[in-house]
């Protein structure tokens, strides 16, 4: 079967890392090879499938290497890693990594508390990551995703000047996509809407992926303003996996079933397969199990002659 015409919006899943990156159990490999499996058959393009930290800080994320070589099987995937420092990139480019994500949070008390780096010298670590790359893996992209642009739990407010002038800096060193995450879930569809719309004016075609929570139920509006402010990469996890320490009982990450309901039923395309998507929820659930899973779209099921 042809592809008719190249989607026009690119989900990127971040359940294999962000997900189980934050729950207390850890998948089991096999389990975590079945679930990208299912996640690559129903057409995801990009999956985020490790973390490459010392296993000591987390070890969900000990078969780092082994998972990214498995998902490399997947001629149409583009398997992506986050990657804190230097050290976890030379990590993730010997697997064969094709993409690289940092994350750089907006916020200096998150940066602190999360990668004990202030922002400035976080810029610093991505230029040693880019220094890196074009020596070694000149072709892979790195993306910097950056944390609590709209808000963050330890800081309250971020100046939206801030998230400029680090989205400006990140793209003056290099780096192929700046994306703005909402790790807290405290953004607000005008805010979303005015912030991409600013950093299309400021760094152009580098502006990256939404990266949005549903935290407080604003998710898909999140997304939705966004994609009406011009960004065509998404982030989202696979059943909203992950949940947020802040907010028990609230889902994490935006639903990728949800996400592609929204979209596709608008006609915009992803590429995906809403129902093999919802039976990847299978291997996920049978590697996790007693992790509650959300998204409204699986509890209600697909309308009746619903045709991705
Ligand atoms: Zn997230």
């Amino acid at each position: 079967m042809t592809r008719p015409h190249t989607p026009e919006v690119l989900i990127s899943e971040v359940g294999p890392r962000d997900g189980l990156q934050s729950v207390k159990a850890t998948m089991p490999t096999a389990h975590k090879l079945r679930w990208i499996d299912a996640l690559a058959d129903a057409g995801l393009r990009e999956i985020e499938v490790a973390s490459f930290v010392p296993a000591k800080l987390l070890p969900q994320m000990a078969d780092a290497a082994l998972v990214v070589q498995h998902a490399l099987r997947h001629s149409s995937l583009r398997v992506m890693a986050l990657v804190p420092n230097l050290r976890g990139a030379q990590a993730a480019l010997q697997a064969g990594a094709q993409k690289l994500t940092l994350p750089v949070s907006a916020s200096p008390a998150h940066s602190m508390a999360n990668v004990r780096k202030t922002p400035e010298a976080m810029v610093q670590e991505v230029q040693a990551v880019l220094h890196w790359r074009d020596q070694h893996a000149p072709g892979v992209p790195v993306e910097v995703g950056m944390s609590t642009a709209f808000g963050c739990t330890l800081q309250g407010h971020v100046p939206e000047a801030d998230v400029l002038r680090l989205a400006v800096q990140l793209a003056q060193v290099g780096v192929d996509e700046i994306g703005l995450s909402d790790t807290t879930g405290m953004g607000n569809p005008a805010q979303v809407s005015r912030l991409f719309q600013q950093l299309f004016r400021e760094i152009g075609e580098r502006t990256g992926s939404a990266h949005m929570h549903n935290t407080r139920g604003l998710g898909l509006a999140n997304c939705l303003a966004a994609y009406e402010a011009g960004v065509r990469t998404f982030d989202s996890s696979l059943g909203g996996l992950g949940g947020c320490p802040y907010a028990p009982g609230a889902s994490g990450n935006v639903v990728t079933e949800d996400l592609v309901f929204m979209l596709e039923a608008m006609g915009v395309s992803t590429g995906i397969d809403l129902e093999k998507l919802m039976a990847a929820r299978l291997p996920l659930q049978d590697g996790l199990p007693g992790e509650p899973l959300y998204g409204m779209t699986p509890e209600a099921g697909l309308p009746k002659g619903w045709r991705t």
